[in-house]
């Protein structure tokens, strides 16, 4: 996602200007820096006890309000037949679910689930995952159904979304690892449900055989590859091993990494940890990460590609290993992403400012430093000038990925950062 720009930029001499041409100069004082006044000026995201100030909070809910508006206007011409999360109907129906969370009400509930109808009407059967398959919308619509207490249609998407781990498992499909197409993808999905439904929505032992088959086939790759030493665990997606998010080894190890896929401990330090490693020391002398293992250049600051991603592979290594230089290989991401994370792409989630915006939630979360939600604020304050800063229109302009619908979800989440959540990827 969103390297298509980066042929062009190969004329491009110099890294000053190619980084220019991605990202705006960060005009946002840091905290440390600021003067007196700016300190105590009534625009101030946090207060003196360093909590989201009730300007702010006004401020961020007032641009919803004007956002979501935009939004459903603009969703009237919409592509009809798009369900994914990712561009599509379940992406909006995700974030009146978010909506719903913060907001408890129950109107909120209601669109989420016209929405996910919409889309559960539209499934084709030919991908798995939770972003770019049925998988996203057969679990979304388990959630709200769930949260309606429609238990019959609650278990049917259940059902429905469990048949599709034949083709996750069959020994013979082509299926890839990483997160928007792959196996990583339909973890995720199972894992989502459990979260939100309970541990009893989906068995132990189908997330066991899913686990266990994205190990093998990147031990495989590796053994190939004769990287049993270096990199126990290897994937590639359409012939190349990538790095960050969307596509590569930061997704997948990320998804391993949770609790609630119950790896062992003796695979996550045999297996997980060594790889792991691997992607730090791919680690650029600017903090920032490549967005495959072939790729020497520091380009591409995004959720998708590069340090926005990898950070978020970095805090949970962190917490399963408490091994304090994840936590500051990732408060490096945290550098990059504040200097260079303003994108000229938009204000989405996977190649925009709010999805980048993410990363200091999740810093903020690992550290509770009041600095990394100072950063988030300021992110979320670029996002209140939507459409005004002369960016690049994505192509489905309202979507939760690509779009509005994602940068909404980052201001609701930021008023209320302590439950903050990275939709369709943190859990
Ligand atoms: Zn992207």
């Amino acid at each position: 996602m969103g390297e298509n720009m980066s042929k062009r930029l190969k004329l491009v001499t110099g890294s000053e200007s190619e980084m220019e041409e991605r990202s705006f100069i960060n005009p946002f004082p840091d905290r440390e820096h600021r003067d007196a006044a700016e300190h105590s000026g009534a625009n101030e995201p946090l207060d003196a006890g360093g909590k989201i100030s009730d300007a702010f909070q006004k401020k961020v809910q007032s641009k919803i309000k004007d956002l979501l508006q935009q939004m459903e206007e603009g969703l009237k011409t919409a592509d009809p037949h798009d369900f994914s999360t990712y561009t599509g109907w379940t992406g909006i129906a995700l974030l009146y679910l978010q909506l719903y969370r913060v907001t408890q009400e129950a109107s909120h509930l209601q669109r989420a689930l016209d929405y996910v109808k919409r889309a559960l009407r539209n499934l084709n059967g030919r991908r798995v995952t939770f972003l770019c398959g049925d998988g996203g919308p057969l679990a979304v619509g388990a959630v709200v159904h769930h949260h309606l207490k429609n238990q019959t249609e609650s278990q049917e998407c259940l059902t429905k979304l469990l048949q599709l781990q034949r083709s996750v498992l069959s020994p013979d499909s082509d299926i890839p690892d990483e997160l928007l197409y792959g196996r990583a993808g339909y973890l995720y999905a199972l894992l989502y449900v459990s979260k939100e439904i309970g541990p009893d929505a989906v068995d132990e032992t189908t997330i066991a055989k899913v686990v266990t088959a994205i190990l093998e086939s990147g031990k495989n790759l590796s053994k190939e590859e004769k990287k049993e030493e270096r990199c126990p665990l290897l994937y590639e997606w359409h012939k190349k091993q990538y790095v960050g998010a969307a596509h590569g080894l930061a997704g997948i190890y990320y998804m391993l990494l949770q609790p609630s896929a119950k790896v062992s401990q003796d695979t996550l330090n045999e297996l997980l940890r060594p790889s792991v490693d691997y992607v730090r020391h791919k680690k650029f002398r600017s903090g920032n990460y490549p967005s495959s293992l072939s790729n020497e250049t520091d380009r591409l600051v995004h959720w998708c590609h590069g340090a926005p991603g990898v950070l978020h592979m970095l805090i949970m290594a962190h917490k399963v290993f408490r091994d304090e230089k994840y936590l500051r290989d990732a408060a490096e991401c945290g550098e990059v992403i504040w200097q260079r994370g303003l994108l000229r792409k938009g204000y989405g989630l996977c190649h925009g400012t709010a999805g980048n915006g993410y990363a200091f939630l999740s810093l903020y979360h690992a550290t509770q430093d009041k600095k990394y939600l100072y950063r988030a604020c300021k992110f979320a304050e670029w996002c209140l000038d939507y459409g005004t800063h002369g960016c690049r229109i994505p192509d489905r302009p309202y979507s939760l990925f690509e779009g509005m619908a994602g940068a909404i979800h980052y201001l609701s989440d930021v008023i209320q950062p302590e439950g903050s959540c990275f939709p369709a990827f943190e859990l």
